[in-house]
This record gives structure tokens, C-alpha cells and sequence, in this order.
């Protein structure tokens, strides 16, 4: 039997955007707070190192939307679309891609719709304390967003992620071309519609986020090791230590958060979650100042522009390859033609090319739950394309119930076993 004050152990496995946030806010709850990862929180074999920033409180559109499978046969024969199935994974993949096709249902949509909004709407509020103590509030910029559309009808079309959107409470206005170019003049004259949602933001460095909430964390006294977890011994009540690839070290409670290699250890916990990556690339135009002050995503190819501390960042693109398939760079200089397109004045700059591992559940959402088998396992992964924007409120909600207080919102929709 452990005493009190030692049940206030608490190990978190993995030190992405989702680790890193719980520590901070377990630390803030009283915890006595270890981290283990064998990368260095902010780096680049992490998803939350090469994303595209966005930190979106209006964020509530699933992926798999209604009309999905009248899209799929267009986009896996587009060489430039935005979903790439690689055939040789097909097999490996289907359960979750059949999964995803079911997420689509419109009622389905509609519930993955309102637990995106009920996550994402804390973002800033959650992220406020963690980067003031900190002392990296400059990374977070509040300049709202921008959908751009070519197809003079975009916005129309698509009226029904704007219901969502409108129906929850999410501000926006739709711009025609001249107040587009009044707002954003960097973009090119190819735009004739656009939807700006002045109340998102992004991180003008999201690497630089995780490492210095890390550096905080460590600061004021979390220990990281970095180690790989390679399986768990287990106990009458859970979990009593972690076996890493560095030696065996005790736990009270574990939180799981190693993005998109949670599944795999999940399973060692006797839980099976669907969970797969969603593999993404970004180019990184060091330099490049193309003007552009607002986070601009091309409605149609499915990318994103945003200004970073370093440069011009291009992303995009979901790749269903597995873990361990080399990256296809092409997918990363398809970004660059288009990122082009949108700005013909980007020339120059040093550009480099990034693979990263999507934590994608098939529903959009993430667990965020206590493990049934055992409760002393929390597991907090899946957070998808929003693990950014859902990083300060997982962190937050974690440290609720590792401390089996209330939480801030309804985590039902975000339970392991709803699958
Ligand atoms: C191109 C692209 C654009 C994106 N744009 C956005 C955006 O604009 N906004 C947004 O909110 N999200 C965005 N995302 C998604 C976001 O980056 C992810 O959801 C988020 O980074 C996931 O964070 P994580 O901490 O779960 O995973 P990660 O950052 O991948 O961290 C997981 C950590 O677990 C560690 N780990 C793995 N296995 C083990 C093990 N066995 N033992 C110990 N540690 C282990 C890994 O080393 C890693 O450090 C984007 C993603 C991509 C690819």
C-alpha cells in the first residue's frame, strides 16, 4: 500500500505537445511529475514539432464528413490530392479506414462536431497560464484565420461546415474578393471567396512551444528521461513499473500520451483503441517573407500557410502508410508548387522538408479517459490534426482526473471504449 503523498507519483509517457501540457498541469495540481520519451520535447521525430501551428477554438469539423465517399476515388487518383493510401498498407489499414467512412454519418458528424467545440474552445484559456509562467506568451499569435477559396461558389458549397461552425457558436465572416485582398494582400489574385475567423490563433513556433513548456516543466521539477517504453509489469491493481529500453523504473500512475505510437502500448494495457497515423509533411521556407500575417488554409488542396518565426511553413496532406514506411518527399514538394500558387512571390529561402505521425483516431477526437482495466493508467492520445489547439485542455483535464476532481467538460464523448 502506497502513503498519500506518494500516490502523488505520477509518470507521463511521451514528451509531444499532449505529454508535455499534462506534466505542466499535473505539476500545477501537486503531482510529483516524470516524463519519459527518447526525443527531446520540441524535436523533430515529434508530430507536435511540424505542425502547422493552428491553435483554432472554432474548430469543429470532423475529417470524415458526409459525401466522403463520393470524394475518395477522386482524391486517391489526384497524384496532388490531399489523402494518399499507400496500397502496400491497404490491408493493415482498412479496419480503420472502413471506421472512418462509418465517422461520416451525418448524426455521427454532428456529435464528433459538438465534443471538437466542447475541447477546442478552452485552448487559450488553458494555454494562458501555462505560457505566462513559462515566459513564451510571444509564440502565440491572435490574428485569426483565413479559408480561401478559388471556386467562386466555395462558401456555398460548403454550407454545411459552416452550419456546424455557425451552430456552435463560432464567429466568422464570409469576404468577397476585394475584402479579402484588403485583409491579406500577400495572397494571390486566385482567390474569389473567403471565410476569416478572427477569433483563431497559432503558435509562430510549435516546436519552440513544446521545448520551452518542457523547460518550465523541468524548472520547477519534473524529471525527463529519456527512454523508450517498451512494455509495462503489471500489478494486482495496474501498472507497477515501466520497462524502457533503459531499465525498469516504478509507477504509481502512468498517463499515455506518446501520440501515434499510443496504440501499440494501449494494447499491452488491455485496451484496444483504433488508432492509426495519419501521416502529414511540411515544407519550411526559411527566410521567406512573403507577407502574409494571417494562417491561410486553401479550402480546396487542402493546405496550409502560415507564417512561423523562421519563415513561411507549407502543410498539409494525410498519408496512410504506417509507422515505419520512409517519407515520400513528393508529398512535401506538391505543398511547395501550391504554396507557390498562392504566394507567385515566393522565391528564394532555404526549404526544408518534414515527416510527421498524425495520432488519428477514425472519429476525429481524441481518448482522454481512464483506463477501465486499470485505474491507475490515463490514457491521452489521438488528438488527430488538433493536438495542438486540444493540448492546453487535455493537460488540463488530465491533471482533473488523475486528481479525481471534476472535469472542466463532459469527457464521455472522448471515452476509450466508445469504438
Ligand atoms: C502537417 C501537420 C499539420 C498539423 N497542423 C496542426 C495544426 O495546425 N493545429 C493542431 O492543433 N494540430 C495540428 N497537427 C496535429 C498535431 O501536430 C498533433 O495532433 C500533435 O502534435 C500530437 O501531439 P502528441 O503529443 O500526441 O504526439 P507527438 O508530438 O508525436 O509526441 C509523442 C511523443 O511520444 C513519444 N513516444 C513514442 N513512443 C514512445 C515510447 N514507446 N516510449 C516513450 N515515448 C514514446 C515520441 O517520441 C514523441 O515524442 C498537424 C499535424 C501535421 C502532421
Amino acid at each position: 500500500m502506497v502513503s498519500a503523498d506518494a500516490a502523488k507519483q505520477i509518470t507521463v509517457i511521451g514528451a509531444g505537445i499532449i505529454g508535455v501540457c499534462s506534466a505542466n498541469y499535473l505539476l500545477r495540481e501537486g503531482f510529483d511529475v516524470e516524463v519519459i520519451d527518447p526525443a527531446l520535447p520540441g524535436s523533430e521525430a515529434q508530430c507536435s514539432y511540424g505542425n502547422a501551428g493552428g491553435i483554432c477554438p472554432g474548430s469543429c469539423i470532423p475529417n470524415a464528413m458526409p459525401g466522403l465517399m463520393k470524394n475518395i476515388p477522386k482524391w486517391l487518383l489526384d497524384p496532388e490530392g490531399p489523402l494518399f493510401v499507400r496500397l502496400s498498407y491497404l490491408p493493415q489499414a482498412l479496419p480503420w479506414l472502413l471506421r472512418y467512412l462509418a465517422s461520416a454519418r451525418k448524426e455521427r458528424v454532428v456529435e464528433i462536431a459538438d465534443a471538437m467545440r466542447s475541447l477546442h474552445r478552452l485552448t487559450f484559456d488553458c494555454y494562458e497560464p501555462l505560457v505566462k509562467e513559462a515566459g513564451c506568451e510571444d509564440l502565440i499569435a491572435r490574428r485569426g484565420q483565413l479559408f480561401v477559396y478559388e471556386d467562386p461558389q466555395g462558401p456555398e458549397k460548403s454550407a454545411f461546415s459552416l452550419g456546424l461552425r455557425r451552430e456552435r457558436g463560432v464567429n466568422f465572416q464570409v469576404l468577397n474578393k476585394d475584402e479579402l485582398r484588403q485583409l491579406e494582400p500577400a495572397l494571390a489574385p486566385i482567390y474569389q471567396r473567403a471565410v476569416y475567423l478572427p477569433d483563431q490563433g497559432q503558435a509562430k513556433n510549435p516546436g519552440r512551444l513544446v521545448a520551452s513548456l518542457a523547460e518550465h516543466a523541468a524548472r520547477q521539477g519534473v524529471r525527463f528521461i529519456r527512454a523508450r517504453v517498451e512494455g509495462f509489469e503489471l500489478g494486482a491493481h495496474g501498472p507497477v513499473a515501466v520497462l524502457t529500453d533503459q531499465g525498469r523504473r516504478p509507477v504509481e500512475r502512468v498517463v499515455l500520451a506518446a501520440g501515434a505510437w499510443s496504440g501499440a502500448l494501449a494494447r499491452k494495457l488491455g485496451t484496444d483503441v483504433p488508432l492509426d497515423t495519419e501521416r502529414g509533411y511540411h515544407v519550411m521556407v526559411k527566410g521567406a517573407d512573403v507577407g502574409l500575417r494571417i494562417q491561410t488554409l486553401s479550402a480546396e488542396r487542402k493546405f496550409v500557410a502560415s507564417p512561423m518565426e523562421e519563415g513561411l511553413r507549407l502543410a498539409g496532406t494525410v498519408e496512410i502508410a504506417g509507422l515505419e514506411a520512409p517519407p515520400n518527399y513528393a508529398r512535401a514538394d506538391i505543398l511547395l508548387r501550391q504554396g507557390r500558387q498562392m504566394f507567385p512571390q515566393l522565391h528564394g529561402g532555404e526549404v526544408k522538408r518534414w515527416m510527421g505521425h498524425r495520432p488519428g483516431t477514425p472519429d476525429s477526437i481524441p481518448v482522454i479517459d481512464v483506463s477501465r482495466r486499470h485505474p491507475n493508467v490515463l490514457f491521452a492520445f489521438g488528438h488527430g490534426h488538433q493536438g495542438l489547439i486540444a493540448g492546453s485542455v487535455t493537460g488540463k483535464l488530465i491533471s482533473e482526473l488523475a486528481a479525481g476532481r471534476p472535469t472542466s467538460i463532459d469527457l464521455r464523448p472522448f471515452r476509450a471504449d466508445r469504438f
